[in-house]
């Protein structure tokens, strides 16, 4: 693969504790995200914001102003994972779709380009700079805009499922999945915003459990145990 986009939740960060961040846990995927820019593959990343805040659960705040805050904790969680990746001796570069001074660059396609051009590793944080959107639209967004081959989305659990396995234990994962079928049965993969913004330009997606070891490295390889949304 070429260029891919990977999407960590926020929770993701967060190891046990589901709050905060746990460097152990964000070092194991900087070593993953290491391996696959050594080996020539251009990494983007966008991160959600649930180990701090989710605009949308917040009951008593105006959504725009809790969204705001959500787009902003996406942009703390992206420059901590990029100096983790830096300190692993890796080149980063924050971009984010509204100016934050010095803290990160603004996003263009040509300046995301010229840094995956570099080798760098690309974070796309802040959303897509508009409340009443999700993080999973903002990296459907930008695969789609740096035409990205496809996005690796790392998750709790394993890939899709056509029932919640946590509560039917027959429910069966797919290992194939169309875009289509996702947003008929609303299978919750990404968002429904997400979903038809994939389905509309093609962007396929390949979810897999980000705790199996070394899963990142082994979904680019093609040693892929968890499920593809096809387009
Ligand atoms: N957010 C937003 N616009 C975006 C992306 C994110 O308003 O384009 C806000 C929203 O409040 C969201 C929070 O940032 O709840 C964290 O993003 P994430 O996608 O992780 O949301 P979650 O799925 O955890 O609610």
């Amino acid at each position: 693969m070429k260029r891919i986009l990977l999407k960590l939740s926020g929770e993701a960060l967060a190891g046990e504790e589901k709050q905060g961040f746990h460097e152990p846990t964000v070092r194991k995927v900087a070593l993953q995200i290491k391996q696959l820019v050594e080996e020539g593959v251009q990494v983007g990343v966008v991160i959600g914001g649930g180990n701090f805040w989710r605009g949308r659960t917040s009951e008593n705040i105006d959504r725009t102003k809790a969204d705001q805050i959500g787009m902003l904790a996406t942009i703390m969680n992206c420059i901590y994972v990029s100096e983790i990746c830096r300190a692993e001796g890796m080149q980063t570069a924050v971009l984010t779709p509204f100016e934050c001074s010095s803290f990160t660059k603004l996003f263009s396609k040509d300046r995301a380009n010229k840094y995956f051009d570099r080798g760098m590793v690309v974070f796309f944080a802040g959303g897509t700079g508009h409340p009443y959107f999700s993080t999973d639209t903002g990296v459907v967004l930008r695969a789609v805009e740096v035409e990205a081959e496809v996005i690796l989305l790392a998750k709790a659990i394993d890939g899709v499922y056509d029932d919640d396995p946590k509560k039917n234990p027959a429910a069966k994962k797919y290992d194939e999945v169309t875009i289509d079928e996702v947003i008929a049965k609303n299978l919750q993969v990404v968002d429904m915003t997400a979903s038809i913004l994939a389905r509309d330009n093609k962007m396929p997606m390949l979810v897999f459990g980000l705790n199996e070891e070394n899963s990142i490295v082994n979904t680019v390889k093609g040693k892929f145990n968890g499920t593809k949304v096809t387009v």
